[in-house]
């Protein structure tokens, strides 16, 4: 008889061990780490520029951007003030731990207090994949729609933080709160939410709160 062996599973677990081996690393270097996913245009570059330009006269912050073909998001974090790694994936569609690996190799990791990656824009497969950050960050926006929770649950399932962006464009478009709500707390009950908007910065003091508590200087 012909036995299946779960390939993706020993995927899965190569890459957690490789995670783990990272995470150490960003610790030994007393590093605090997010991972920062979320669909295409719901404003993960957008966050990550306003939170270096508040943060980077006070912190040294490093960005690993993934994205399939552009530095753009990678050249945005630079000019707002961070040393910033620009990952291909060459089509792929999430980052892995080999790829924060090798950006870690790039990074001088001991002159860093806040390390930022960027994931790519994606709500399905990077929410499998760990990397050996302290914190999964999903950022949402009001205009991707209320739903997004009820559709992903294993983005929402996995996330320490949500971060839901462009709150300014709420009485423009139809987004019941209570239901986007509903469907985050049914999936990760009690998780830490910052409404916010990066075009207005209405909302980012208590996200900058959040994060400047955890990064030790
Ligand atoms: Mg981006
Ligand atoms: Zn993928």
């Amino acid at each position: 008889m012909t036995q299946t062996i779960p390939v993706i599973e020993k995927i899965l677990s190569a890459n957690d061990k490789l995670a783990q081996e990272n995470l150490a690393r960003i610790d030994a270097a007393g590093v605090f780490a997010i991972n920062i996913m979320a669909s295409p245009g719901a404003g993960k570059t957008s966050l990550i520029e306003q939170t270096v330009r508040a943060l980077a006269g006070k912190y040294r912050v490093g960005m690993v951007n993934g994205d399939i073909a552009t530095s753009l998001d990678a050249d945005r974090a630079a000019a707002a003030g961070a040393a910033a790694v620009q990952i291909n994936t060459g089509g792929n569609c999430h980052l892995d731990a080999v790829q924060l690996r090798s950006a870690l190799d790039q990074l001088d990791l001991e002159n860093l207090d806040l390390l930022i990656v960027e994931n790519i824009g994606n709500l399905i497969c990077p929410a499998e994949f760990r990397l050996g950050t302290h914190k999964n960050v999903i950022v949402a926006s009001i205009p991707e729609g209320d739903d997004k929770p009820h559709k992903y649950p294993s983005m929402y399932r996995g996330a320490d933080v949500l971060v839901l962006n462009k709150i300014d464009l709420l009485p423009y478009v139809p987004f019941r709160m209570d239901f986007f709500s509903q469907g985050v707390a049914a999936l990760n009950p009690g998780l830490t939410q910052f409404n916010l908007s990066c075009t207005t910065g209405e909302g980012l003091d208590a996200w900058l709160g959040w994060l400047e508590g955890r990064v030790r200087k």
